[in-house]
């Protein structure tokens, strides 16, 4: 029988707060709007994870943006794992030749989903090219990734909320929780 999602009763830990992460978005806004001041900067968000930080953060920037959304999907791994193999689902919609580019990520976990992107988007002729990620969890970091505006260093615990799923759920909660073992042991997706 399939079991049923209980978004609080499933989270171990709170390891992230709603106000600890809108304080930081805001400081993370403030420092791109200074940053890329006077620049043509376009937003590159990657679905589905990575929504709630970019409605946030682009709100918190002051500055003229564009902003463009990509999906990608992982194959090969499990439902906690990545392979690194990537699978482009949705593309960009504008082209991103000459101007300054910031990719926008939910979490940072191997980097080899972000390693794909990045060498994808170099070969589209930005001005620049830099990353911005929320969550960092660099002890199962298999490629190194210059990360240009993290916001957290998180232990490696599988969590989820503030747009990061585990089977298609969660991603409402507006804090980041670890999602409890037996969650993902009991019912493998
Ligand atoms: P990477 O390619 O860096 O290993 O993983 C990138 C993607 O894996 C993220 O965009 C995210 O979708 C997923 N991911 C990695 N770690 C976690 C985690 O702790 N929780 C959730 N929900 N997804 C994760």
């Amino acid at each position: 029988m399939t079991r049923q999602p209980d978004l609080i009763a499933d989270v171990s830990e709170i390891l992230l707060t709603e106000e600890e992460i809108q304080a930081k978005v805001r400081d993370l806004g403030r420092r791109i709007s200074d940053d890329y001041a006077g620049r043509a900067l376009t937003l590159v968000s990657v679905l589905k994870g990575s929504l709630p930080f970019m409605a946030d953060l682009m709100r918190s920037i002051t500055i003229p943006v564009q902003i463009d959304l990509m999906e990608v999907s992982s194959y090969g791994g499990t439902a906690t794992e990545t392979s690194g193999l990537v699978r482009i689902l949705k593309d960009l919609s504008s082209s991103i030749d000459g101007r300054h580019v910031l990719i926008v990520e939910d979490i940072i976990d191997t980097g080899l989903t972000l390693n794909y992107l990045v060498r994808y988007l170099r070969g589209k002729n930005p001005a620049s090219l830099r990353i911005c990620a929320l969550l960092d969890k660099p002890a199962r970091r298999l490629v190194e990734i210059p990360i240009d505006y993290r916001g957290f260093l998180i232990p490696d615990q599988f969590v989820v909320g503030y747009g990061l799923d585990y089977g298609e759920t969660y991603r409402n909660l507006r804090f980041v929780g670890v999602l409890r073992p037996e969650v993902y042991t009991a019912d493998p997706d």
